[in-house]
């Protein structure tokens, strides 16, 4: 698609040499028609041999006529023609990028710019059908109810924002990060044991809670995360590895929340 747009620019500007030459193919081809026509024309016959002058003003002005006609009427045409094919072509370039970002935008959270749940679904699926498994954190701002509460539904989402980003930077750019609804992410991490699946968890909660959150003037809001880890087998389906994810993150929680529990020690 960007190979088509590519190529599409490049004949961005109307082509007068272009014109140019249609025009003289055309005066060409007239030429060889008329040629032919006046050959074969009984006219010749008629004047020739007694008349001849009018026979050359006859051929002079059917020349004349057969090379001022088809560059009149080709030159505009061919001009017209190409105007129409870049209006066209700079039409369909304004249809790919909107289709583009429409598909895009369908894929992404709005508020965070990560995956929306249904791509990360979908993306994890296509993963695992190639046969790739891998470890899945899911992660639950603590007290979030608290922030909105406090400083309002504005400041909850910048501390979604923050969140995000804080997990974004820790992540892979292999991994898959997305934000399932509400305070709640979940990052893929393909082809990851669990040793190294705590360790990012352990990465991402410390980075969550060195957020430095001012909602208010003088307030600094300590954000904190709790972290469910599942270590996916290749045979697991997403549900399996989601519903164990989601498992270590209760634990999580009811343990005393801000910390990082995998499935093998939930
Ligand atoms: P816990 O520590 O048990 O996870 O408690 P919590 O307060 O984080 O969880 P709870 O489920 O009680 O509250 C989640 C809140 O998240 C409730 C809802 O109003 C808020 N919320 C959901 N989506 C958004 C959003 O897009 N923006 C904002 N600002 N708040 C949201
Ligand atoms: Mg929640
Ligand atoms: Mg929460």
């Amino acid at each position: 698609m960007t190979l088509n747009i590519a190529s599409r620019s490049t004949h961005r500007r109307v082509s007068y040499l272009r014109a140019g030459l249609v025009s003289v193919i055309s005066v060409l081809v007239t030429w060889v028609v008329t040629g032919i026509s006046l050959f074969i024309d009984p006219i010749r016959f008629r004047y020739d041999p007694v008349q001849p002058e009018v026979l050359n003003e006859i051929f002079m002005w059917t020349m004349i006529t057969a090379t001022v006609v088809p560059i009149l009427v080709s030159f505009p045409v061919a001009v017209i023609l190409q105007r129409e094919r870049i209006k066209l072509s700079r039409a369909l370039e304004q249809l790919e990028q909107a289709h583009a970002e429409l598909a895009h935008s369908s894929r992404t959270d709005a508020l965070t710019g990560l995956l929306n749940r249904g791509a990360l679904m979908t993306a994890i699926t296509e993963l695992q059908s190639e046969g790739r498994s891998g470890a899945m954190l899911m992660i639950d701002i603590d007290h979030f109810k608290t922030i909105n509460d406090t400083y309002g539904h504005a400041a909850g989402d910048e501390a979604l924002r923050r969140v995000a980003s804080a997990i974004a930077e820790k992540a892979r750019p292999t991994d898959l990060v997305g934000r399932l609804g509400g305070e709640e992410f979940a990052v893929f991490l393909p082809g990851c044991d669990g040793r190294t699946a705590d360790a990012v968890a352990e990465r991402i909660r410390q980075q969550i809670s060195a957020i430095q959150f001012i909602p208010r003037l003088g307030v600094d809001h300590q954000i904190t995360a709790s972290i469910g880890v599942a270590m996916g087998a290749p045979a697991s389906t997403i549900e399996e590895l989601f519903l164990r994810a989601d498992r270590s993150l209760y634990t999580a929680k009811n343990s005393g929340r801000n910390r990082v529990i995998s499935d093998t020690a939930a």
